[in-house]
């Protein structure tokens, strides 16, 4: 049993166009120790995924359920008890920091035993910030420090998992660096699972043990990492990996997604992404394909892969060596 599951999860809400399913049929689990990766453009609901799995929005259907027991809309500000094991870290620490209290009093909220202050310096520790810069306020630190500050603060549950919903968006490239290297020390050293939100599948690919892809509410694909890099099952996936930018200024190939995001008040007919594929035929425009298991362990929602023989790779399939 995964530590953190949610089944079919469909999540609405009400927009200005009237109401939108923002995620419209998710399926992701958590392991101990595990760290996956959930990407996607922005406004393909996967914030909104996140919340759903910490109890932050209500789910519409589905299930969603953290060491075995169903994550209930939260109706207090207080995390209840049995899902104390379950942290949340935004994008922006700041927001969540009070800045008239100390790093250190405010990482110590969560700790019960008589040994909290020595338990927060050992937290700041764990983060690669000094003990000692537990008595400063937050806006002495800089914005890779606060993230630390708030991963310190989540650790001070003891939690089993993290949910991390765009961590990295506000730092720059080097403290991005030194951040993805933390989450994977605490994934691997303290079997912390995680659930890491982010639009930046480069950053992903270094972090996550395996990803799943979101366009439009749904869930394109899953795979492990490196197959999903080296050979993505789904056409969104492949433009996606293709979009990101490579070491010698090659690799981003504007052709590769067309288009906008279409309006998730009013989706396309059949598979969501057919207005933006290159691959698209009759079929995909009038049925949706479903995310059906595939060779190797991955999952894949696209008709090409679900053909009598399916081909080898995307990039074949489309006559680009
Ligand atoms: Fe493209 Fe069709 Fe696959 Fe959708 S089902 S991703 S439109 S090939």
């Amino acid at each position: 049993m995964s530590a953190l599951e949610l089944r079919d999860v469909v999540v609405d809400y009400e927009g200005r166009g009237g109401r939108v399913r923002a995620v419209a049929g998710a399926t992701v689990s958590v392991e101990a120790g595990r760290i996956v990766g959930l990407v996607g453009e922005s406004g393909c609901g996967k914030s909104t995924l996140a919340r759903a799995a910490v109890g932050l929005v209500p789910a519409a259907s589905g299930t969603i359920a953290f060491e075995g027991r169903e994550v209930r809309p939260l109706t207090r500000r207080a995390r209840p008890a049995d899902l104390v094991r379950l942290q949340l870290v935004f994008q922006n620490p700041y927001s969540s920091l009070n800045p008239r209290r100390t790093a250190g009093s405010q990482v110590g909220d969560g700790i019960r035993s008589r040994a909290r202050s020595a338990r927060v310096r050992e937290l700041f520790e764990i983060v690669g910030l000094a003990s000692a810069a537990a008595s400063r306020y937050p806006h002495e630190f800089s914005g890779g420090q606060r993230q630390r500050i708030a991963i310190a603060r989540a650790l001070a549950a003891d939690p089993s998992v993290i949910v991390l919903d765009e961590p990295l968006a506000s730092l720059d490239a080097s403290a991005q660096a030194q951040f993805a290297n933390l989450l994977t020390s605490l994934a691997r050293e303290l079997g912390v699972g995680m659930l890491l939100i982010s639009h930046d599948l480069a950053i992903v690919r270094h972090v996550a043990d395996e990803v799943s892809v979101m366009y439009l509410g749904r869930i394109v694909e899953r795979a492990e990492t490196l197959p999903l890099w080296t050979q993505p099952a789904h056409p969104y996936s492949e433009a996606l990996i293709a979009a990101v930018p490579r070491p010698d200024g090659e690799g981003v190939l504007p052709h590769s997604l067309p288009g906008e995001v279409p309006d998730p008040t009013n989706p396309p007919s059949g598979c969501r992404f057919h207005p933006r594929c290159p691959y698209a035929f009759e079929r995909c425009r009038v049925e949706d394909p479903a995310l059906v298991p595939l060779a190797g362990g991955r999952s894949a929602a696209c008709w090409l892969q679900q053909q009598d023989a399916p081909p080898a790779n995307l990039g074949q399939a489309r006559g680009v060596k």
